[in-house]
């Protein structure tokens, strides 16, 4: 059975923190699929999973590359952004098996664009936005399968 947890942020440095929460309580192997629309706030999100491994640098969406890959934090953190993909081939090109089902955590923006090659169980992330509760508001809804 599937447990959802849904939480509400109103800015950027919310969102950001949950990311933070859940990449320090990551544990390799771990695989997070990110669903939303553009601008929703997933590499907002994403950048927060990162500093909570413990990844200095900047964390960016990848704009020409499908993966980035951070080695210097508490594990390998694998930054998918398949937003440009054009056929799920493309994943297999790049290797993520080895990310997947590494010792690693993986991440995957867009994630809904590649359902067929997601783990059995893996963390989908849905962050959502409500206008009518405000620009800045989001509902993130995180699933465990
Ligand atoms: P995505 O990766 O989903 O396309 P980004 O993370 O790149 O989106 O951008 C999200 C944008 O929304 C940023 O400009 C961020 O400042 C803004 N924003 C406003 N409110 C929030 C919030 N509650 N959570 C996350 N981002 C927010
Ligand atoms: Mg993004």
């Amino acid at each position: 059975m599937a447990r959802t947890t849904r939480i509400e942020t109103n800015t950027p440095e919310e969102t950001y923190a949950l990311g933070m929460e859940i990449g320090k309580k990551s544990k390799s192997g771990q695989v997070y699929s990110l669903i939303g629309d553009l601008g929703v706030g997933k590499t907002v999100f994403t950048q927060g999973v990162a500093a909570g491994l413990g990844v200095e640098g900047p964390v960016n969406s990848p704009t020409f590359t499908i993966l980035q890959v951070y080695e210097e934090g508490r594990l390998p953190f694998y930054h998918f952004d398949v937003y440009r993909i054009s056929d799920v081939e493309e994943m297999d090109e790049i290797g993520y098996e080895d990310c997947f089902y590494g010792e690693g955590v993986s991440l995957i923006e867009w994630a809904n664009l590649v359902p067929e090659i997601l783990p059995e169980h893996h963390t989908e992330v849905r962050i959502e936005k409500d206008l009518q509760k405000g620009f800045d508001y989001r509902r993130i809804s995180i699933t465990e399968y």
